[in-house]
């Protein structure tokens, strides 16, 4: 296991980073090993280099000084990339070519592990429950926790597992949850406000993608794609998209769940959501994505129909490989 305290001993800078689009876990696992390294490490400068988070999560201690662009050059002694691959960090890709240490922190089965040093648990649930482990495993980083951070490590973990719900929850994921919750922090209020609650367009936007849903394979499969023009008509940004698959994946029947929203000319974002025996992380991994079993995403070019039958045809390879494709 990796040893933070160690990995970053003598360093006067830590940056840390996660993915382009950030999701709750993303924003949850920056903002709390920040929180964490600022208590560990008060010699020391520390920021946190991401896109824009969605408001809802404006609450959440240090997200009011994220740095949300490059313009300033700085090279950092340690750069922590978590719940990514260093390719994926968007903007803050350039803080993590110039740094002079690399480490990576993540749970993504595509990841082989990054950097000079690295944890990846394919097991963990979430980004924020390998910090959690990273944390438990020395009593003095543990007594650093507070319900600040506790509440912190918890947004990540119940984004990451569906409030623990979905499969990645183990009876470890609900182990810590239980410590988690036992600083008193509100979280039915946290569940409800960063998880549950749609905004008029976001709800607008769902209906729509839901109604224009079509089914493949007899079903087994949902597919939906909203372009820019319907995007624009609503008033819809990516991060409204974000619970859109997850309602075509709840339609019964449905193993997998593809949702596609366009990004640029002839360029889409695909999200993959899966129920049982489909790895979705393999399908996105063959077009360059990433991801888990259940869950992974990918980016692909090209005209539409060609988009989803290529899709198609790495999804009826499985089902035939698994003998799923009576
Ligand atoms: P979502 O569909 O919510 O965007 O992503 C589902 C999961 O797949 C997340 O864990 C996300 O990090 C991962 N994922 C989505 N898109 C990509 C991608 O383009 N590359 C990689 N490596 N992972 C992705
Ligand atoms: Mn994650």
């Amino acid at each position: 296991m990796l040893d933070l305290g160690k990995e970053c001993q003598g360093a006067l800078s830590i940056g840390i980073t996660g993915h382009t689009n950030p999701d709750g876990d993303c924003i949850g696992t920056t903002l709390a090993l920040w929180q964490f390294l600022k208590k560990l490490k008060p010699e020391c400068r520390v920021d946190v280099i991401l896109e824009k988070p969605a408001p809802e999560f404006d609450f959440i201690q240090g997200i009011d000084q994220i740095i949300t662009d490059d313009q300033v050059p700085f090279v950092y002694d340690v750069m922590i990339v978590v719940d990514s691959v260093p390719e994926r960090c968007g903007h803050a890709n350039t803080y993590v070519m110039r740094a002079k240490k690399l480490l990576n922190i993540d749970h993504h089965i595509s990841n082989p592990g990054c950097g000079d040093a690295y944890y990846v648990d394919p097991k963990a649930s979430s980004a924020a429950e390998v910090l959690y482990d990273l944390i438990a495993s020395r009593q003095e980083y543990l007594d650093l926790i507070d319900k600040e951070l506790a509440q912190t490590i918890y947004v990540g973990i119940i984004h990451d597992s569906g409030v623990m719900q979905y499969s990645n929850t183990s009876p470890k994921t609900l182990r810590i949850v239980a410590d988690l919750i036992s600083y008193g922090f509100d979280f039915p209020k946290l569940i409800e406000e960063t998880f549950y609650e749609r905004t008029y367009i976001q709800s607008q936007i769902t209906g729509r993608a839901v109604l224009e849903a079509f089914p493949m394979l007899g079903g087994k499969c949902m597919v939906s794609m909203v372009d820019r023009k319907t995007m624009d008509f609503y008033g819809a940004e990516k991060k409204d998209l974000s619970g859109i698959v997850n309602e075509l994946r709840n339609i019964k029947g449905v193993e997998v769940a593809i949702f596609i929203y366009e990004v640029g000319t002839q360029e889409y974002k695909i999200s993959m959501r899966s129920r049982s025996y489909i790895d979705v992380a393999k399908v996105a991994v063959f077009f360059g994505g990433g991801g888990h079993v259940r869950a992974a995403g990918c980016n692909m070019n090209g005209n539409f129909y060609d988009i989803v039958n290529n899709l198609m045809e790495q999804i009826v390879l499985q089902m035939e490989q698994n003998g799923q494709d009576e």
